[in-house]
């Protein structure tokens, strides 16, 4: 394979997509070995193929204002693969969101969802919507309006969208509530949902509790225990929630999380009550962390700047992507940082992963760290389809037994001289199901 000359084809053929062309990169240079010792993928143009998504939708969405004036947005869906299983994933509500951003979240999540060892495809939408500052009748309006279009590609069998950033449970509610009025069936075609009308126990927790998890197996795998570690969390969101409370049950101490405007360290350690109301703070939806050290004392506020400026164990990037540059590498480096686990979706600039690598840091990818929320999801389509409900510890141990072969792949496809290559290892075990489903289905 030509890795120069692909990569030169995807920035031509998509061009002001740098985002695509990131997720794209990190992939093809890491898969570039395995490929060339595996002729038949290029003999058959997987490659080609596979940095091509099967289909993009955009669609205009209209909806009326709290004051009655008209809004006008963007809507997407892009279904990116489905060789392994029908199109799976979240809906980003962003002002930021561009076809760009969607292309990289689904080209990530055809490589993650392989991972989960789930028949699920990849696939990711959402809108330029701005949740931040909306009535709850606004959101209401918007998704309703977003689902009278989005419903009519998306199916229990062919399409499954979630959650993503700025959309939680209460999005999906009035999506679902759409949806079902539209289709005319209730078969669990969104997943994410609440637990009174067929969503799974733990789905809530489940991004935040894999990204732990892996932690964890990262830790063991070095010969360390999570007990005793201090943990930066960057956001304070759902994965963020998840990941504090599944790190201090494992005996770790988070003492950083962060917003837009800057960053808490608390000392004491971000446990009970204080992991609660991270989640009453991002109901408020103003996006501020700084209202955290009002309300405790012993949490400070540093203006502007993001945790990795912090002396801390382990970092777990669990907001949105690049959020950690190769200078913040540098920095939590230079304070002794033992692990980097990546649970946003693309967290991490290229440089920063270079820098971590070069130092031996052990450093997990988000498709390998996060997949345990769309693992979930896939866990919540087999309920749906069997018309019933896991209790939570039969959840919770299917989400670890996922998680912990997600590790196995990595460490078998990555590890060389003592070092464990995530990225490599995760990139491979995700690139080669897909591969050979596609290889089986034919040129279709
Ligand atoms: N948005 C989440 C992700 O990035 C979850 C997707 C899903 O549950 O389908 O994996």
């Amino acid at each position: 394979m030509d890795v120069k000359k692909i990569l030169a084809d995807v920035e031509a053929k998509n061009p002001g997509q740098p985002l695509f062309l990131q997720a794209v990169t990190e992939v093809l240079e890491t898969i570039e070995e395995y490929v060339a010792a595996n002729p038949k993928y290029d003999h058959n143009k997987i490659i080609e193929r596979m940095v091509e998504p099967d289909r993009i939708f955009q669609f205009r969405v209209e909806w009326v204002d709290d004051k009655g004036e008209i809004q006008v947005n963007r809507g997407y869906r892009v279904q990116f693969n489905n060789a392994i299983g029908p199109y799976k994933g979240g809906l980003r509500f962003h002002p930021a969101v561009t076809v760009d951003t969607l292309k990289f979240l689904g080209f990530e999540q055809t490589f993650k969802n392989s991972l989960t060892t789930l028949p699920m495809g990849g696939g990711k939408g959402g809108s330029d919507f701005n949740p931040q500052g909306k009535s709850a009748n606004e959101v209401m309006r918007f998704c309703q309006a977003f689902m009278t279009e989005l419903y009519k590609y998306i199916g229990p069998d062919t399409d499954v969208p979630a959650g993503d950033i700025g959309v939680g449970g209460r999005e999906i509610g009035f999506m679902y509530g759409m949806y079902k009025k539209l289709a005319r069936e209730n078969t669990g075609v969104l997943t994410g949902k609440g637990r009174n009308w067929g969503g799974s126990i733990l789905r809530p927790e489940a991004t935040g509790f894999g990204g732990v998890y892996f932690v964890d197996y990262m830790l063991k795998k070095a010969g360390k225990d999570i007990k005793g570690k201090t943990v930066a969390v960057s956001g304070f969101g759902n994965v963020a929630w998840g990941a504090a409370i599944k790190a201090t049950e494992l005996g770790a101490k988070v003492v950083c999380i962060s917003g837009p405007d800057g960053y808490i360290y608390d000392e004491a350690g971000i446990s009970g009550e204080k992991i609660d109301y991270m989640d009453t703070l991002l109901q408020t939806r103003n996006n501020v962390v700084a209202p955290f050290a009002d309300k405790y004392p012993t949490a400070k506020f540093f203006a502007g700047k993001k945790p990795w400026e912090a002396k801390v164990d382990i970092a777990m990037p669990c907001a949105i992507q690049n959020e950690l540059t190769g200078e913040d590498a540098k920095l939590l480096i230079s304070n002794g940082v033992q692990l980097v686990c990546e649970v946003s979706n693309m967290g991490c600039t290229a440089e920063a992963i270079h820098e971590l690598q070069k130092a031996g840091i052990p450093f997990a990818p988000g498709k390998a760290a996060n997949a345990g929320g769309v693992a979930v999801s896939g866990l919540e389509m087999s309920q749906n389809a069997y018309h019933l409900g896991w209790t939570a510890e039969e959840v919770d141990t299917k989400l670890k037994q996922i998680m912990l072969d997600i590790h196995e792949n990595c460490v078998k496809y990555g590890e060389a001289n003592g070092y464990v290559n995530y990225v490599k290892g995760a990139n491979i075990a995700g690139f080669i199901k897909v591969a050979d489903s596609m290889l089986e289905l034919g040129v279709c």
